[in-house]
């Protein structure tokens, strides 16, 4: 099955980056609209990369290096935590 490999350290990463803008700023939310919001806005900045696996194959290990580099998926991550935080979607 194809997985965009951006999509999975979007993933890794977007817990990390929510703890760290949660020390300045607890009201953050993270329901699941804007958890997806956030996702969107980050893997609309990022350029996928399509990588072909086997069913259910887990990846433990992120390779960051894959994807640009992980202070880059943490840019994206920061301009949708942005966004979102000034435009939240949720009902
Ligand atoms: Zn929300």
């Amino acid at each position: 099955m194809l997985k965009n490999y951006t999509e999975i350290a979007v993933t890794e990463v977007f817990d990390e980056v929510l703890n760290e803008l949660r020390k300045q700023n607890p009201e953050i939310c993270s329901c699941e609209r804007c958890r997806e919001d956030v996702m969107a806005v980050a893997l609309n900045r990022l350029p996928p990369k399509y990588i072909a696996s086997d069913k259910g194959e887990i990846f433990t290990k992120v390779s960051f290096s894959r994807v640009g580099g992980k202070a880059e998926v943490i840019a994206a991550l920061l301009h949708g935590f942005e966004l979102v935080g000034k435009h939240p979607r949720h009902g």
